[in-house]
């Protein structure tokens, strides 16, 4: 039984208290699923032009409080204001493709096998939708689940990330101001196993749509069965970058910065292993350090900061177990290595490491680091970096840089990954389908992809016509 307690949200990069939120109670939470399951009938069936113009004014409303918004992102999240900000504009751009992409949800006819027979196929909403989202993307994570939740006409309840619940509470708070209806669009607060369990129990969510790590996700995938949910899951990464021998050297260090410090690190398509011609890596090495050590460490409402705190001790010590780690398997710290912590106030910063010769057998080249470290090892051949970069159980991003597209060509057909980037490491875009194989997850997000696991398919055989 949940009872009524406060989350305390605190800013990671100073430890102080910025606001209190309660915890929804059991009953509450159960309120607010019947709640949403009711109106679901009426938004299903408010067409879908108008769901559209909706989710258009949500997206506007967000945009005029972008500022607003971006500060209490960085506040609650840590991460750099700049960031904040395209952080805003990459949320509302899954509202603004998914509110066009809600006019195009179209079915088909099949031509009979008889004169007196026709085939309609037709889609619809596949109902209420529960999504439990991460800290890491406070906005975006919660757009591009709501987005094509909406678009499609399924209702929509949120439990965002204890750490981070404030951004989500605006959003819904802007999507009320737009016009969508209280009911449609809803947020619960608390801890994530007793809301978790809430939603798969309840028989009137029929999809559970969620980003986090992967023994979770694993666990609602479970729990969905009992009732057979429809689940999305955008699960852990452990994302490879091939540089090869011809690579331009450097876009290769601007792009591994670019994929590796944002948000210092902890997204799931941050480069996590760097794989590099044995030829090149000498001048990769140095090229990176010098653009490294350029990076400012602080808080994040500060302009000039690159790399804000991580989350909380538990990231950041396993950050450090992992260059512990590796350092004791034989690899070299080229630079970084330096923290700012406080265990009292409760905030905590690791500088841009960079590790060189990392062993294969170390953690960091197993496990998702979520911090800006960047362990580069070595490889041979391009059968071997191939190896080397399937050889996890994640399948999210892969990225490779090289200007020679026959190896191009076999490196984009020979790995296992559901995103990749080729000499680009900011793959993401609201017009794509984001999203992992093997243990990283099930379903895309984005693109036209990302609105047909809110959909059902619906046949209808007419016959005696
Ligand atoms: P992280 O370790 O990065 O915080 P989690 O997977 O633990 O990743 O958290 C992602 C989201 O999942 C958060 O909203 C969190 O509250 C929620 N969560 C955590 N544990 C569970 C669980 N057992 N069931 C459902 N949701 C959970």
């Amino acid at each position: 039984m949940i009872d009524t307690k406060k989350i305390i949200i605190k800013n990671p990069a100073t430890g102080e208290i910025i606001q209190e939120v309660d915890v929804d109670s059991r009953t509450n939470i159960e309120k607010a699923i019947s709640s949403g399951h009711s109106a679901f009938k009426t938004w299903k069936n408010t067409d879908a032009h108008r769901r559209s113009e909706l989710m258009k004014n949500w997206s506007t409303i967000i945009q005029d409080n972008k500022q607003e918004l971006a500060k209490l992102m960085t506040l609650e999240s840590g991460k750099p204001i700049n960031e904040s900000k395209g952080e805003v504009d990459y949320a509302t751009s899954y509202i603004d493709w998914y509110a066009e992409e809600a006019k195009r949800v179209y079915g088909r006819t099949i031509p009979a096998n008889s004169d007196s027979k026709k085939i309609i196929v037709s889609k619809e909403a596949v109902g209420m939708v529960a999504a439990i989202t991460p800290w890491n993307f406070p906005a975006a994570m919660m757009t591009r689940k709501a987005a094509p939740a909406l678009a499609a006409g399924c209702t929509f309840i949120v439990k965002p990330a204890e750490e981070t619940p404030l951004t989500t509470l605006k959003l819904i708070e802007y999507a009320h101001e737009a016009g969508i209806p209280e009911n449609v669009i809803q947020c619960v607060n608390g801890p994530g196993k007793e809301i978790g369990n809430t939603f798969t129990q309840s028989d009137l969510i029929r999809k559970i749509t969620f980003t986090g790590s992967t023994p979770v996700g694993k666990q609602l995938i479970k729990d969905s069965a009992d009732s057979v949910k429809h689940v999305s899951m955008e699960l852990g990464g452990h994302a490879p970058m091939i540089i090869a021998k011809d690579a331009d050297i450097d876009l290769a260090v601007e792009q591994t910065i670019a994929s590796k410090f944002r948000n210092a690190g902890q997204t799931c398509i941050c480069v996590n292993r760097v794989l590099v011609d044995e030829s090149i890596v000498e001048e990769f090495s140095s090229k990176l350090k010098l653009e490294v050590e350029k990076l400012n460490v602080g808080n994040g409402l500060d302009e000039n900061i690159q790399v804000g705190p991580v989350i909380n001790k538990k990231g950041f010590d396993k950050i450090l177990s992992q260059i512990e780690d590796a350092v004791n398997k034989g690899a070299e710290i080229l630079s970084g290595n330096k923290t700012i912590s406080d265990d009292q106030d409760g905030y905590y910063f690791v500088h841009p490491t960079i590790l060189k010769n990392v062993a294969k057998n170390a953690d960091i080249m197993q496990e998702e680091t979520f911090g800006p470290v960047i362990p580069i090892t070595t490889f041979s051949s391009i059968d071997e970096a191939l190896e080397i970069a399937n050889s996890t159980p994640f399948g999210l991003a892969a990225y490779f840089f090289t200007n020679d597209y026959r190896i191009g060509n076999y490196i984009h057909g020979n790995l296992e990954f559901g995103i990749i980037g080729w000499n680009d490491g900011a793959p993401s875009a609201a017009h794509a389908p984001f999203g992992g194989m093997k243990e990283s997850g099930l379903g895309r997000e984005g693109g036209i992809e990302g609105i047909e696991p809110y959909l059902e398919t619906k046949y209808l055989s007419i016959g005696n016509l």
